[in-house]
């Protein structure tokens, strides 16, 4: 935050003594607008503009604890601990800010609004709470700060850039309507506000915007699926274990056998270099032990897969069996 100090901007002494208000005082943060367009918006002469005009009222000087101008530069006025005067009744317990806007000229700049957040964050900080966010209106009959900006106050004062224009709802608007005013993408309306109810928006609610283009927000992602259990089919099976043994090499003659040997040789039967898909004498003998693992003797053990010795295996390690 760019602060320009009274010393900095040279501000002349007060016309008076303005009251000290101690930090625990204060409770809001008002802001405020210039009324009609300020003919300088920017610069030291702004907040002399200011303090000259109050002087003018009879006040001891710029009557605002702070000046943003539309550069985002914030001129110091009664600053942190000098009572104000820019809203009857609320002086000590609000501070004040002006941004230097008025009705009919330019909207305030992203630079400005962003200033007047980081006072009102540096305003919390030091208070240690939460102050309330109004604008003039909300102390006093007047139409400050004027409507876009009292809006962006309602809105939470969203620092610009983070998606954040705001929209008055207007009679008979919905979110589509909206979504289609502002160019942007209804999905994303909704996700930046999320509190929102379709059904239930009324005039003078206060929307905010997502930059024109943002994305939609994504979909859940899918949830991934676990990869198909590989299925091994036992008449096959046992075709490999009685015609693979006699062959030269190590032909495949059914590829799903290597799932067999995968679990043999997890269940420590094979050795992990066997397992290459030809169901050779090595994985006939692997097959045998697991069956004696299960407890069958004589030809219940001869290594030529049965159901309920590879329906044991498939259990055990994750496949899925046919006939
Ligand atoms: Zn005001």
């Amino acid at each position: 935050m760019d602060l320009i100090s009274r010393a900095g901007w040279q501000a002349p002494a007060w016309a008076g003594s303005p009251a000290v208000v101690p930090l625990s005082s204060r409770r809001d943060f008002f802001v405020h607008w210039y009324g009609s367009p300020p003919s300088i918006d920017r610069g030291p002469g702004l907040v002399r503009a200011v303090d000259r005009m109050h002087r003018g009222q009879g006040w001891a000087g710029v009557g605002y604890n702070f000046v943003v101008d539309q550069d985002g530069r914030v001129w110091e006025g009664r600053g942190w601990n000098r009572q104000g005067a820019h809203c009857p009744g609320h002086n000590v317990s609000g501070i004040g800010v002006l941004v230097a806007v008025g009705k009919g000229g330019p909207s305030a700049t992203p630079e400005a609004l962003t200033a007047v957040r980081d006072l009102y964050d540096e305003a919390c900080r030091r208070t240690g709470r939460a102050l309330d966010m109004r604008g003039h209106r909300d102390g006093i009959a007047t139409e400050c700060p004027g409507g876009e900006l009292y809006a962006w106050v309602r809105a939470g004062m969203p620092r610009p850039g983070g998606g954040a224009a705001t929209h008055t709802v207007e009679p008979d608007q919905t979110m589509w309507s909206i979504s289609q005013q502002h160019g942007v993408d209804l999905d994303a309306l909704r996700a930046a506000n999320p509190k929102v109810r379709e059904d239930r928006i009324f005039p003078d609610d206060v929307l905010t915007i997502p930059k024109a283009g943002a994305p939609a927000p994504k979909p859940p992602a899918p949830k991934p699926t676990p990869p198909a259990r590989p299925v091994v089919s036992l008449a096959r099976l046992v075709q490999a274990a009685r015609v693979d043994p006699p062959k030269r090499g190590t032909p495949v003659s059914y590829s799903p056998t290597r799932v067999v040997e995968d679990a043999l040789a997890k269940e420590g039967l094979l050795t992990r270099s066997l397992v290459d898909g030809h169901f050779g004498t090595a994985t006939v003998s692997a097959y045998a032990a697991w069956q004696r693992r299960l407890g069958y003797r004589g030809r219940d053990a001869d290594g030529i897969p049965g159901r309920a010795s590879l329906n044991a295996l498939a259990k055990k390690y994750g496949f899925t069996t046919t006939n």
